[in-house]
């Protein structure tokens, strides 16, 4: 399919205000996408490899920009990029804005339809875009995008390609939308296509699938041991929660750790997944040096990475951090900083996904696969409030967070929040906020950005809801400045607008209605806890929750 069709398509498909009727467009572009099926699956979600994929575009705001301003010709320079960027937020809608087809903008090297862009150059160059690294490769990753966009013929061409560089569409296509569009166009059922989707997270594996071999074939897509899947997530609820629903819970520690995803190939190797998809294997040796010698068999195992003191006591969240993710240093930080695995499902085993059976019945197959060593989460089940309590007192009283109570008969199902698990956290909640700004520090801390900006997630954005300053030392202090540096928008004197990238979780003693930001309330004496490293900004705390919080404290 060429560039522009598709182009075409997605406009059509952002004009429609209708779910279903998105939906049906979306199918008739995936029952006409021929060869392109796989790769439109991830476009019209604004992403160009699998979830679970290793590799990234890695392209900021600030590469797409130079890249448009080059190709919108030589009167065009990146300020002016950014003046009409600010005047929309869209950098699609900016790329489309330069005479695109034109004499002198955008697609001026164009010569007819023999050098129109086709869906898969497209993808074939945003492969090799994001195979570039190291010193040199920003230009090269410029230079790709100039060449793509001096290509585009159509004002919705240079749209779509900008948005997909940036990894949105805008054009109101998410995963749902995917998959119900998928069971109409190939006709199988939305369930099929489902379950297909949670264990391969592949839209255009789940998708060709669907086409070529319908509902059997979905059926045969199975987990994959290096491929890893959404994790499932718990909500909040009380013990008496448990046992109105279940006939007992099953009751285990609540490990104040990184969740991790475990995969062992007795063949091949071990690879450790964070609760993003991302592969953290290099930074934790020594949970694959465990997992090797304890393993003889295919598995993918769920579980938390958990600091330890010498005694293997259980340390704060913020130890385990300076671990998780890290790419220097591994060997030196090891010293430093003991990690542990605490496993508490097992969702393959020796060939079979056990995704199906109940909880119970994986718990026992994680318990025989790591020997029932200390790795294994303790569990007990009961109806008894009193017994869960006493549990839960022996937990908090061992350093742990608190409790987790499951449905003992429930299956485990990849990326849903649903209420099997319960979490019970005995502590006053915290929030994951992100960072949408931040003030110049003062006097001895001038040179590194010293007030945060903090905003809640909102259906379409982010709302403001207070400033942080409290509660970081100097190494925290530097540490927040290298992470936020990159994300700068802005700077205003000494104000900075800094595009959500970082969550940080904070505590604070009270939420109050405040006219003062954006969101409507602000929170009183708040102060930071920890970089939640292991949170995208899409994963950080909606306003609903702020707004949820707010009342049951009044
Ligand atoms: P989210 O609910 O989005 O995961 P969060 O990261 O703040 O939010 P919590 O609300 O504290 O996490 O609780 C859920 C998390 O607790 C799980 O995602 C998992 O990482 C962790 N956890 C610790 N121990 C267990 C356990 N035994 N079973 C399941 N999850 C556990």
């Amino acid at each position: 399919m060429q560039f522009a069709e598709f182009a075409a398509r997605a406009t059509e498909i952002e004009a429609e205000p209708a779910d279903l009727e998105t939906v049906a467009l979306v199918a008739d572009l995936f029952a006409d996408a021929g060869d392109d099926l796989p790769v439109l699956a991830r476009f019209v979600q604004g992403r160009v490899f699998p979830a679970y994929s290793e590799r990234k575009l890695d392209v900021g705001p600030r590469l797409c920009r130079e890249a448009v301003a080059r190709a919108a010709g030589p009167n065009v320079d990146a300020d002016d990029v950014e003046d009409r960027l600010a005047e929309t937020g869209d950098i699609g809608g900016v790329a489309a804005s330069y005479d695109v087809g034109g004499q002198r903008g955008l697609g001026a090297f164009t010569d007819g339809d023999d050098d129109a862009l086709s869906v898969r150059e497209v993808y074939d160059e945003l492969a090799g875009l994001a195979a570039a690294a190291g010193s040199g490769s920003e230009d090269e990753k410029v230079a790709t995008l100039f060449g793509l966009l001096t290509r585009c013929e159509t004002d919705a061409e240079a749209r779509y390609l900008a948005r997909l560089v940036l990894g949105e569409m805008r054009i109101g296509v998410g995963e749902g939308a995917v998959r119900d569009a998928v069971a109409e166009a190939f006709d199988v059922p939305i369930e099929a296509v489902a379950r297909a989707l949670q264990v391969s997270n592949d839209y255009g594996l789940v998708a060709a699938t669907a086409r070529e071999r319908g509902v059997d074939g979905l059926a045969d897509i199975h987990l994959e041991i290096g491929r890893p899947v959404k994790a499932m997530l718990a909500q909040a609820g009380s013990v008496a929660d448990a046992l109105d629903s279940w006939r007992a819970a099953a009751v285990e520690v609540k490990f104040d750790g990184a969740r991790v995803q475990l995969h062992h190939d007795p063949a091949g190797e071990t690879r450790v997944f964070s609760r993003n998809m991302e592969d953290v294997t290099a930074a934790l040796p020594e949970v694959v040096e465990f997992a090797d010698a304890h393993l003889d068999t295919a598995a993918i195992l769920d579980g938390e990475v958990v600091a330890v003191d010498e005694a293997g006591a259980p340390l704060p969240f913020q130890e385990v951090l300076r671990r998780f993710r890290r790419k220097h240093d591994v060997e030196r930080m090891r010293e430093e900083v003991r990690v542990e695995l605490r496993a508490f499902d097992c969702l393959h085993a020796a060939g079979d996904d056990l995704l199906d059976d109940p909880l119970l019945a994986r718990h026992e197959t994680l318990a025989d696969l790591l020997d029932d060593t200390d790795a294994v989460s303790e569990l007990i089940v009961s109806d008894d409030p009193e017994e869960i309590e006493a549990f839960e007192a022996r937990a908090l009283a061992a350093g742990h967070e608190g409790v987790m109570l499951k449905d003992p008969e429930s299956a485990y199902t990849p990326g849903k929040r649903g209420k099997q698990w319960l979490k019970r956290k005995p502590d006053v909640e915290t929030l994951d906020l992100v960072v949408t700004g931040a003030e110049w520090g003062e006097g001895r801390r001038a040179e590194t950005l010293g007030t945060f900006l903090l905003s809640a997630r909102t259906g379409d954005g982010y709302a403001t809801i207070g400033k942080v300053a409290t509660g970081l030392d100097d190494e925290e202090l530097a540490d927040l400045d290298d992470r936020l540096a990159p994300h700068v928008r802005d700077e205003d004197g000494q104000t900075v607008d800094i595009e959500p990238a970082v969550v940080l979780e904070v505590g604070y003693e009270e939420i109050q209605r405040s006219p003062t930001y954006s969101s409507g309330y602000a929170l009183r004496f708040p102060r930071f806890l920890a970089v939640r490293d292991d949170k995208d900004p899409a994963d950080a705390d909606t306003l609903a929750r702020v707004e949820r919080l707010a009342e049951k404290q009044s």
